[in-house]
């Protein structure tokens, strides 16, 4: 798997250095987001495990998300301010003990790259607010090959039936 998603990272490290406002990766530090609130703002809000996933990049333990077993139709959208995030169509089974989807909905979900266990891995967040919500790896189903391996704590499940 480090072996794949190598020319991947190297490709993103390459398009940083370009002109950022065209390139769709841009660190995390430096976009500025839709949705802004300070520490103390987003910890009044959120319960504890939300603000250490969201806003701390923390994981969650795996197979303990209530969202993991999920099988209903709706949208899984950001624990922090509610984006649309995926689709429940785009949802498999990984094995890994995270919520996994093989897609996610477009322009909502946004990238970084992160280096907190030793090497290069695809770190994605919600593009409204920059919450924290997982990592994606090119080891996942078609039609994508991409697993986005997902914080079930940074997601808040809406039902089809609820609309
Ligand atoms: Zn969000």
């Amino acid at each position: 798997m480090f072996k794949n998603i190598l020319p991947l990272l190297c490709l993103i490290v390459v398009s940083c250095k370009g002109v950022s406002q065209e390139k769709e990766i841009t660190s995390k530090k430096d976009k500025e987001f839709d949705v802004t609130k300070t520490e103390a703002e987003w910890r009044a809000e959120l319960s504890d495990a939300e603000f250490y996933v969201l806003r701390k990049e923390a994981t969650e333990n795996a197979f303990t998300s209530e969202l993991l077993e999920n099988k209903e139709k709706g949208t899984y959208v950001c624990a922090g301010c509610g984006t649309e995030l995926f689709r429940s169509e785009t949802k498999f089974r990984s094995g890994t003990g995270w919520p996994s989807f093989y897609e996610e909905i477009k322009g909502n979900v946004a990238y970084d790259v992160d280096y907190k266990i030793g090497y290069k891995r695809t770190e994605e967040h919600c593009a409204t607010c920059g919450g924290h919500l997982g990592h994606v790896f090119e080891d996942g189903p078609k039609p994508t090959g991409l697993r986005h391996c997902i914080n079930g704590v940074a997601l808040d499940f809406v039902p089809d039936h609820a609309n």
